[in-house]
């Protein structure tokens, strides 16, 4: 197996169990009802289930090589080196947001706003984890279905996803939000006060 596969199979099987073991109990609700988002904030974060499931596909068999691109190797070097970086960020965002974490747009009991970690500096920190996932992901496996497909996918989700968030935060926390988002960044940290 090409060693770009081992890399992106490695960081699959990581970013999972972070997932699994960071929202193990979370997803029972309770507290105020889940806020309604567009159906298409949902079509999204199944495409990029799919593309995961591609990318499985195409690092196992070869059914999927139809969809082939190239690209130099250094860039693919480079997509391993952000590969990770997300899971790091994955990792640490999910340590530092704690249960305070939904799939859904939901405020829990007792959910506290969480404004250390990398929340000092980042409003989104998963979301960034995984929209440099799926970079990396386009980088390592190039291949149309097993890469971009995710980039395309979570690109949508956030543009979607961040302003009803920020709005119900908005809501929920006031002024205490209202400027925690005058020192951080959406997805990235700011640089310039
Ligand atoms: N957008 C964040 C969190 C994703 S989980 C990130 O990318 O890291 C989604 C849930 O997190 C939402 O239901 C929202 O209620 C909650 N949330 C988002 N930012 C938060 C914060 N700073 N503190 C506490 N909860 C937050």
């Amino acid at each position: 197996m090409e060693p770009f596969k081992v890399v992106y199979l490695a960081g699959l099987v990581i970013g999972s169990m972070i997932r699994v073991i960071y929202t193990r109990g979370l997803r029972r609700k309770k507290g105020a009802p889940t806020r309604r988002e567009s159906l298409l904030v949902f079509l999204f974060m199944i495409t990029w289930g799919i593309s995961q499931i591609l990318a499985l596909v195409y690092c196992v068999t070869d059914r999927l090589s139809f969809a082939d691109y190239s690209l130099p190797i250094w860039l693919q070097g480079i997509g391993a080196g952000l590969y990770v970086v997300s899971i790091v960020l994955l990792w640490r965002s999910h340590a530092d947001l704690g249960r305070n974490w939904s799939a859904t747009l939901h405020i829990k009991q007792d959910h506290s706003l969480i404004i250390s970690g990398v929340y000092k500096h980042i409003r989104h920190p998963m979301y960034t984890a995984h929209l440099v996932w799926s970079l990396a992901q386009a980088l390592l496996l190039a291949n149309w279905l097993a890469g971009p497909v995710a980039l395309a996918a979570i690109l949508g989700f956030i543009a979607l996803r961040i302003p009803r968030e920020e709005q119900l935060m908005l809501e929920q926390f006031g002024d205490a939000y209202r400027e925690y988002t005058r020192r951080t960044g959406r997805l990235f940290p700011r640089f310039v006060h």
